[in-house]
């Protein structure tokens, strides 16, 4: 075997070169939050990935929130992110790397921030609009104005498992209705918050919300929508599998979960199977950063790095998937 293999050894090395080569061109984030200034905290916020380490127990005589403020104030690892200074410095470190790894970013957030990022970075960003039902008061017709009047690309990031509302709650029917009316896609959170966040910063949040059997529901009854999984509904794999297979035009972002385990697991139990299942033509990059603009280039690298992706998988992951969804070439028109 090992003679027959040696027959082949340039073509196989210029086939692992090829493979191995990382990819350089145009990317889409499907996954960027667009803060305002009074999110960005007044100092300086730490963080370490992978996150499912961040805190590696927790002992319940303890106070959750003094030991999360604690591990923000003094990450343990070697090499934290920092949240910038202040808002300003947000947003020039934000431009810049969208910038100089050359993205077109989805940005989620409110109306007014969103508008911001588009009228700072006009040609990196696509704007959407962030909705939770019950927290955001604003009925589909709202929504439809808004849609219009503020050029409006994506309904998401549609973060109703914060709330305790699953994707096929019928409060959801007159958005969805909508989005179908005005075909505009949907890009629904369905996935890992942070460790504990229900004792934190979320209370109605529900971990079994992310499984995406109860997408079932609402393609169903709208078969036209354009629906996006943000964070893939990690980590329900086979679940997903499920979706993929029966709803072609089902598609997933992978919202930052590159850095929500160690990357051999997220590689190997996560990417592969989906990849190998034959749905590499449906995941899109996605950063999901939210004030540490180093996660973009990050994210970046933990796609490049993966050993088992062509150069046209990671071209298709980085940028044609989501142009394709999106309907980029075609709106441009
Ligand atoms: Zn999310």
């Amino acid at each position: 075997m090992i003679i027959l293999f040696g027959c082949n050894n340039d073509e196989a090395r210029q086939k692992a070169s090829l493979e191995s080569e990382t990819y350089e061109g145009p990317i889409i984030d499907m996954h960027l939050h667009a803060d305002g200034k009074d999110d960005i905290p007044p100092v300086k916020m730490g963080f370490c990935t992978p996150v499912s380490t961040m805190l590696p127990y927790y002992d319940t005589r303890q106070d959750f929130n003094d030991v999360w403020d604690d591990l923000f104030a003094n990450p343990r690892c070697d090499n934290p992110f920092w949240s910038p200074k202040n808002y300003e410095d947000y947003i020039n470190q934000v431009e810049s790397k969208l910038t100089k790894n050359k993205v077109i970013a989805v940005a989620s957030g409110s109306i007014e921030n969103v508008r911001v990022f588009k009228s700072i970075m006009p040609n990196n960003i696509i704007s959407g609009i962030q909705f939770r039902v019950g927290r955001d008061s604003i009925s589909a017709e709202q929504m439809r104005t808004l849609i219009l009047e503020n050029d409006i690309k994506i309904i998401g990031e549609i973060s109703n498992q914060y709330g305790n509302i699953a994707p096929n709650d019928p409060r959801m029917f007159p958005y969805y209705k909508l989005a179908e009316e005005l075909d505009i896609p949907v890009a629904i959170h369905l996935g890992s918050g942070l460790p504990g966040i229900m004792y934190y910063w979320e209370p109605e949040y529900r971990a079994k919300l992310s499984n995406p059997l109860a997408l079932e529901d609402v393609l169903r009854k709208f078969p036209k929508l354009r629906v996006s999984i943000m964070h893939y509904a990690d980590p329900f794999i086979d679940e997903l599998i499920t979706m993929l297979y029966h709803y072609p035009q089902l598609y997933i972002d992978l919202g930052g979960i590159q850095w929500n385990y160690p990357k051999e697991y997220f590689y190997e139990y996560h990417l592969k199977k989906i990849i190998s299942a034959g749905f590499g033509k449906r995941i899109m990059f996605g950063s999901d950063m939210i004030i540490w603009p180093d996660f973009i280039s990050h994210s970046i690298e933990i796609i490049n790095e993966t050993p088992f992706l062509s150069y046209e998988q990671k071209a298709d992951i980085f940028y044609n998937n989501a142009a394709r969804f999106l309907r980029l070439e075609e709106n441009e028109k």
